[in-house]
């Protein structure tokens, strides 16, 4: 029996790649901003609908950058989701904040913004939500949450490449969004990464903090890091972007056998489809009610593997519950996140997963769950 992985990585195809990348061998320019590099930045300013677009090495360094970049007073807080990854809390413990863990909602898994205000107290100085599986955050609601506090709010937007609401590009909301060009993300550039911003102070201050904070031959500005995306990367996002639109496409398909099969199946709930939000079907997370459904989200993580099928649980655990934070963090004081955490398993997609394979899945888990309840 053939093995479903969780996720394969999109590549153009190895001709393109090599017409694209050719030229380096005449100029030698590889990394510090290139010809590729530029070429990148702009095609991707359009295609996300955004108003300025920095690259970097990858989608981390870009949220870590970008909130020392805000040059906000340290041990101060912000409001973030633990139902995320790694990288989102890191970032901000990395830069001398501290993380106010926010609660998720239900149906889309975003922090809910009716529990920020909630939270705010005179330390805090910003709002970290995350767009996760691509689910757009009640952006209009923390928009003015933000305002009426005078806080800054810095999207990880590293799951909504392509998304966009009513038209808007998803990168355009906030101070800033970072997108992450990951080679398991909707686009990727091998490893990479994009923040998007509007204020060009701010501009200045990561175009300086991506390169060592040097600001010219002779003047270092800022404790700066290197976080520059070379030319063969560019490259490759330059190949990826001309294949993206038929990517997403292709992912939506699977995602509608998804939903056909597994919508009649009880104890399984699905991701919502949200109104007015063109989605980049980036996951396919499934809920599993074990009482419902008959077997535990565990269990059938670990029955599927039996058929060669294999799932993820994302995101589990909860960041506030990681080792490296042990005693630092009360995860009960985000109950829905723990208890969606134990819940959620992301079924296996990519644009060129078969459709066949999707019914191969989806009559597993039909199985699984029949066979437990029996
Ligand atoms: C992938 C990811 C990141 C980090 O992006 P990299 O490009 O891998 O550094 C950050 N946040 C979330 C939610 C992600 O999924």
């Amino acid at each position: 029996m053939d093995k479903i992985l969780v996720t394969r990585s999109s590549m153009p195809p190895m001709e393109e790649y090599m017409e694209e990348i050719k030229g380096l061998w005449d100029s030698h320019w590889l990394t510090n901003m290139g010809e590729k590099h530029q070429k990148l930045a702009k095609a991707l300013e359009e295609y996300l609908g955004v108003e300025k677009l920095l690259l970097f090495t990858n989608g981390h360094n870009a949220l870590e950058l970008a909130l020392q970049g805000l040059d906000l007073p340290k041990g101060r807080e912000v409001i973030t989701t633990p139902f995320t990854f790694a990288s989102t809390t890191h970032a901000i413990v990395r830069n001398g904040f501290k993380p106010v863990f926010c609660d998720i909602r239900e149906d889309n898994y975003t922090i809910d913004e009716r529990k920020i205000e909630a939270l705010i107290t005179d330390q805090t100085v910003a709002i970290v939500p995350v767009h996760v599986y691509g689910n757009l955050c009640a952006v209009e609601e923390i928009q003015k949450i933000a305002d009426r506090h005078h806080l800054k709010v810095i999207y990880d937007a590293a799951h909504a490449f392509g998304v966009r609401k009513d038209g808007k590009g998803v990168g355009s909301f906030g101070d800033a969004s970072m997108f992450s060009f990951h080679a398991t993300k909707v686009f990727n550039t091998v490893e990479g990464g994009a923040i998007c911003l509007h204020d060009p102070a701010l501009e200045l201050t990561l175009e300086r903090l991506k390169n060592f904070g040097i600001r010219n031959e002779e003047e270092v500005s800022f404790v700066g890091s290197n976080a520059k995306m070379n030319e063969f990367c560019a490259a490759m996002g330059l190949c990826n972007l001309r294949h993206v639109d038929e990517e997403i496409a292709k992912r939506g398909q699977v995602v509608s056998r998804y939903r056909a099969h597994l919508a009649e199946i009880s104890g399984i709930g699905l991701n919502a489809e949200q109104e007015g939000v063109k989605p980049n079907y980036a996951y396919f997370p499934i809920r599993i009610n074990a009482s419902q459904f008959g077997a535990s989200r565990d269990a059938l993580y670990e029955a599927l593997k039996e058929y060669g099928i294999f799932t993820r649980k994302y995101f589990y655990p909860i960041t506030n519950s990681f080792a490296c934070y042990e005693g630092r963090f009360d995860v009960h004081e985000t109950p829905k996140a723990l208890q969606i955490s134990t819940e959620i398993l992301t079924l296996p997609l990519y644009a060129d997963l078969p459709l066949e394979d999707v019914d191969r899945i989806c009559a597993a888990i039909k199985e699984i769950g029949q066979r437990k309840r029996s």
